[in-house]
C-alpha cells in the first residue's frame, strides 16, 4: 500500500498525529493508498518552515526563481508518463486525457510563470516636471493554495507556480480525494533542489487541514478553487482577517447554438465540452440551448454520438469516459438525474450507473453520459451545479430568449457560442454574464488571459499577470525633486 507523506521544510514526513485516510481508486472502488490526515499541528509546522525562508525567497533574484520553476517544469515533463498514470488511477480520468491535457498543462503553468517574471516591467507615472511616482511590488507573504479533485495537478500548479514566481513561500493542500500527483510533485521539488520550506504540501481533509490554512494568522493570502459553498465559508472566515482572497468556484455553463453555426464542428466540440473528464471540468457546458430550426437535427445527431461513447477502464485507450471521482460524487450525480425525471425531464440517453464487464472494474464509479430534454430553464436541474456527465438540451427562438435563459443561474463562469455571424457572436458575448466566453471553440487556452467567474462563480481573476499580482502587494512611491 502506497503511503503518501506531507512535504514540509523540504522533507517528506508523516503527519504529527500518525493518522491516515484511505485513498480510493475510482475505477475499481478499491483503497490503494493512504494519505496523511493532517491537522493544525502539521499546518503550523509548514508555516514555521515557510516563515524561515520567507525573506530569503523574496530576495532570491528573479532569474534564480525562474530557474527553479523551469527545472520543476522540465522534471514534470520528463515524468509525464508516470504522472499521467497516477493521475488517471487517482481520479478515474482516461489516461489519454491526463497525458494530453492535465500533465502538459501543469508543465506549461510552471514554464509560463517562470518566463513571465523575466519579462515584466514596473510602472512609473510622471505627475509634473519635478514629480513622479514609481510602483514597487513585493511578495504578499506566505500563500495558502487550496485546490479541487477534478484537474488535480493542473489546478494545483496553476496556483503554486505564480505564487512561487512572485516570491511567496506556499502552503498548499490538494484535494484529499486526489492527492497522488501533488505527492509526486513534492518528490520533483526535492529533485529540483527547491530550497526547503519554499513549497510545503499538507495533505488531508478540507475541514481540518484546509480550515487550519485559511484561519492561520501568518497566511495573508488564500487562493482557492472549489465549490461555491466552500468558497462562501472560506470568505466568511478569511475576510474578517483582511486576507487577500482569490475564489474560483462552481459553474452551470450555457452553450448557445445558433442555426447558422458550422454544424459538424459544433457537434464534435459539443460532445467534448459536455463530457470531457466525465463532465467534471468547471468549464464544461451543462445547459445546451439550440435555436429551434436545428433543434431536432442537433438532438438526434448528439444523442447518436453520445450513446456510442465507450465507458470503462481509464487506462484503456478506447475509453472515452472513465470513472467519476468517488462513490459520494456518483451518488450525487445520480440523485440529480432522479430529480430531473421528477421535474418532468426525458432521458434521451444514459441516466444510469454503468457496470463494466471486467471483474476488476465492476465496483468502479462509472456513469453513462446522459442527455435530458423537456425541462424548464429555471428548474433545479437547470440551476444547480451537477458537475458530472449530465447535460440538458432546450430549444430557443430568439437570441434574447437564449441570453435570458443562459444568464438565469446564480453562476457566471464560462459560456460557449456557436454561430457564423460575427455580429451575433459579439452581441451575445457582450450580453452574457460569464467571465470566460468561447466563440466557435471550447477550452482553448492562452495563459495570458484573465481567468475567472462572475456572480457565485468567483471573486478575482487568475491567469497571466492577474495571478502574479494576486500574490503581491503594490506600493506607490511619490518623489518630488
Ligand atoms: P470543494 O469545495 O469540496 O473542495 C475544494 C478544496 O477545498 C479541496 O481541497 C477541499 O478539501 C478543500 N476544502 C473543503 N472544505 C474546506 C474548508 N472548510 N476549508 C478549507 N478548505 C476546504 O470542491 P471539490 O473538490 O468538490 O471540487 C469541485 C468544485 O470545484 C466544483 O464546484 C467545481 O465547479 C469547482 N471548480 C471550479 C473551478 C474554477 O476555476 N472556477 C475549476 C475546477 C473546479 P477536501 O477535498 O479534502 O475536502
Amino acid at each position: 500500500m502506497i503511503q503518501i507523506r506531507n512535504y514540509i521544510g523540504g522533507e517528506l514526513i508523516s503527519p504529527i498525529s500518525g493518522q491516515y485516510l484511505d485513498n480510493y481508486n475510482p475505477s475499481t472502488g478499491q483503497v490503494y493508498a493512504q494519505i496523511p490526515d493532517s491537522d493544525h499541528h502539521d499546518v503550523q509546522l509548514a508555516v514555521e518552515a515557510a516563515d524561515k525562508v520567507r525573506s530569503a525567497w523574496a530576495e532570491t533574484s528573479i532569474a534564480k526563481r525562474s530557474e527553479y520553476l523551469m527545472c520543476i517544469a522540465d522534471l514534470i515533463e520528463a515524468n509525464l508518463d508516470e504522472l499521467a498514470m497516477v493521475e488517471s488511477i487517482d481520479n478515474g480520468k482516461p489516461l489519454w486525457l491526463a497525458k494530453s491535457v492535465d500533465i502538459p498543462r501543469a508543465v506549461e503553468n510552471f514554464r509560463f510563470f517562470a518566463t513571465a517574471i523575466l519579462h515584466e516591467s514596473t510602472e512609473s507615472h510622471q505627475t509634473s516636471i519635478n514629480t513622479f511616482n514609481y510602483t514597487s511590488a513585493s511578495p504578499v507573504g506566505i500563500a495558502g493554495c487550496i485546490s479541487p479533485w477534478n484537474l488535480p495537478l493542473y489546478l494545483f500548479t496553476w496556483k503554486i507556480a505564480p505564487a512561487l514566481a512572485a516570491g511567496c513561500p506556499v502552503i498548499a493542500k490538494p484535494s484529499e480525494i486526489t492527492p497522488m500527483t501533488a505527492f509526486k510533485l513534492s518528490e520533483i521539488c526535492i529533485q529540483a533542489g527547491l530550497p526547503a520550506g519554499v513549497l510545503n504540501i499538507v495533505h488531508g481533509l478540507g475541514s481540518k487541514a484546509g480550515d487550519a490554512i485559511i484561519k492561520h494568522k501568518q497566511i495573508p493570502a488564500i487562493s482557492f478553487t472549489g465549490g461555491t459553498q466552500t468558497g462562501a465559508y472560506i470568505a466568511s472566515q478569511a475576510a474578517p482577517m483582511f486576507k487577500k482572497l482569490s475564489l474560483e468556484l462552481g459553474g452551470k455553463n450555457p452553450n448557445i447554438i445558433f442555426a447558422d453555426c458550422n454544424f459538424d464542428e459544433m457537434l464534435k466540440t459539443t460532445v467534448a465540452s459536455s463530457f470531457s473528464n466525465q463532465g467534471q471540468i468547471c468549464l464544461c457546458g451543462s445547459r445546451i440551448f439550440v435555436e429551434r430550426p436545428i433543434y431536432e437535427k442537433f438532438r438526434d445527431a448528439f444523442v447518436a454520438r453520445v450513446s456510442s461513447m465507450r465507458i470503462g477502464d481509464p487506462l484503456s485507450p478506447d475509453s472515452r469516459l472513465g470513472a467519476v471521482v468517488s462513490q459520494q460524487h456518483m451518488d450525487k450525480v445520480l440523485s440529480y438525474i432522479s430529480l430531473a425525471i421528477e421535474e418532468g425531464g426525458k432521458i434521451l440517453t444514459g441516466g444510469k450507473r454503468f457496470i463494466p464487464e471486467t471483474v476488476e472494474h465492476k465496483n468502479g464509479y462509472y456513469l453513462e453520459p446522459t442527455i435530458i430534454e423537456g425541462l424548464e430553464y429555471n428548474c433545479r436541474t437547470n440551476q444547480e451545479e451537477i458537475f458530472g456527465p449530465v447535460v440538458t438540451i432546450m430549444p430557443f427562438d430568439t437570441a434574447e430568449e437564449a441570453i435570458m435563459m443562459a444568464n438565469s443561474t446564480p453562476y457566471g463562469l464560462s459560456a460557449t457560442i456557436w454561430t457564423e455571424s460575427l455580429s451575433k457572436a459579439h452581441k451575445t458575448a457582450q450580453a452574457l454574464h460569464s467571465g470566460i466566453i468561447w466563440i466557435n471553440c471550447w477550452l482553448l487556452r492562452d495563459l495570458r488571459t484573465p481567468f475567472g467567474g462572475m456572480k457565485q462563480s468567483g471573486v478575482g481573476r487568475e491567469g497571466g499577470f492577474h495571478a502574479l499580482n494576486f500574490f503581491r502587494e503594490m506600493k506607490n512611491v511619490c518623489i518630488k525633486y
